[in-house]
């Protein structure tokens, strides 16, 4: 499921982010962890929000539906990351008020890889 397109340009420092959400949503196999961002994530939060891809053996953030599993979805209009502090690089790098972040503004969900 994307969510409804959002409006205008958003805050680059990030100030729009828990109410928008749109690049956290995206299909499976799309936020992958590296050795690092699994030391940061540590074990009880990569056994509870990752997986590792039996075909590849690498590993991803879990989905859950059309988004990835971290998003809480629980009050409607916001949209925090539950691992925010310890989220990959993937995550990491993409930046509020990019092309990637206009593009999935526009179409309410993650148009181009994280990255
Ligand atoms: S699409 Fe842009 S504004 Fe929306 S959550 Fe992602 S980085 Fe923030
Ligand atoms: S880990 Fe957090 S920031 Fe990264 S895609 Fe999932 S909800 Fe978004």
């Amino acid at each position: 499921m994307s969510l409804r397109p959002q409006a205008g340009e958003p805050d680059p420092r990030g100030g729009d982010c828990v109410a928008c959400g749109c690049c956290c949503h995206h299909g499976p196999l799309t936020v992958h962890l590296t050795e690092s961002d699994e030391s940061r994530m540590g074990e009880e939060l990569l056994r509870r929000w990752t997986e590792v891809h039996a075909r590849s053996g690498f590993r991803f953030v879990r989905n859950a539906g059309e988004r990835c599993a971290c998003l809480d979805v629980s009050v409607p209009g916001r949209f925090p990351c539950v691992v925010y502090e310890r989220r990959p690089d993937d995550c990491r790098v993409f930046r509020a008020a990019s092309a990637g972040c206009l593009e999935a503004r526009r179409l309410g969900r993650l148009g181009s890889p994280i990255g």
